[in-house]
């Protein structure tokens, strides 16, 4: 269970208090050499790549529109604080279910 003064929390409830979150892979595209298109965990800013390198997350929870991502260890912590609602995925481009 997280604090209130987490390192990690630095007024994410600004927009994501409860907001609704889908757990999916992520599959952004990304061309390694530029910053810009990568996405970091809101939280504790562990990066999301669809590349395997080491010390990269390929999964986590994202908002509907897909701007913000947080990992798993950091859902668990804040999902009571925060409130999230976990919907289910309804994104038609990534059939495979990972775990089969
Ligand atoms: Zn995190």
């Amino acid at each position: 269970m997280a604090e209130t003064s987490d390192w990690r929390l630095f007024g994410q409830e600004k927009y994501l208090f409860s907001v609704d979150l889908i757990r999916r892979e992520y599959d952004r595209e990304q061309v390694v050499n530029s910053p810009w298109e990568d996405d970091h965990c809101e939280f504790c800013k562990t990066e999301f790549m669809k590349h395997n390198f080491p010390d990269v997350l390929h999964e986590g929870y994202t908002t509907p529109n897909g701007l913000h991502w947080v990992c798993e260890d950091c859902f668990n912590d804040f999902r009571t604080m925060f409130r999230w609602n976990v919907v289910e995925s309804s994104d038609q481009r990534s059939p495979r279910n990972p775990h089969e």
